[in-house]
């Protein structure tokens, strides 16, 4: 059965949606220890299997740090931290953060602390290559 879980930042510029055959209770959420994970808040998930879309408006400019090779997706007018994504060639990979779901209640399982900080570039790409979810970026 396959599922789509929409959501968006608070004032609803920045939108995503997740198609994935996988039930809310089968995720487990990441809680990233970065700076800007901790910040947020933010629990990611993502399915290999599934395809995420992530419409942010044009004039979004999304927010890159440490290595510089992903774009972290956050409202220009909320502020909420919504997606980020990689780009790999012609691919977009992508996590979105439950967080800004609109059934963020049901992805409910504890998420499990994560810290890739001391990752090299092709551990970090090969990582998302095999665990992050195929998408693309609309504005
Ligand atoms: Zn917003």
């Amino acid at each position: 059965m396959t599922r789509v879980f929409s959501g968006s930042c608070h004032c609803g510029s920045l939108g995503v949606r997740l198609r994935t055959t996988l039930a809310p209770s089968e995720f487990v959420p990441r809680r990233d220890s970065c700076g800007f994970c901790l910040r947020h808040a933010a629990r990611v998930i993502s399915d290999p299997k599934g395809w995420l879309e992530i419409a942010a408006p044009r004039e979004a400019t999304p927010y890159r740090f440490g290595m510089g090779i992903t774009d972290f997706h956050l409202c220009p007018r909320c502020g909420c931290f919504v997606a980020a994504s990689w780009i790999d060639g012609d691919h977009l990979f992508g996590v979105v953060n439950v967080n800004a779901l609109d059934e963020r209640d049901a992805f409910s399982a504890a998420p499990v602390i994560t810290d890739f900080d001391a990752e090299t570039r092709a551990e970090r790409e090969g990582r998302r290559r095999r665990g992050w979810t195929p998408g693309r970026l609309a504005r």
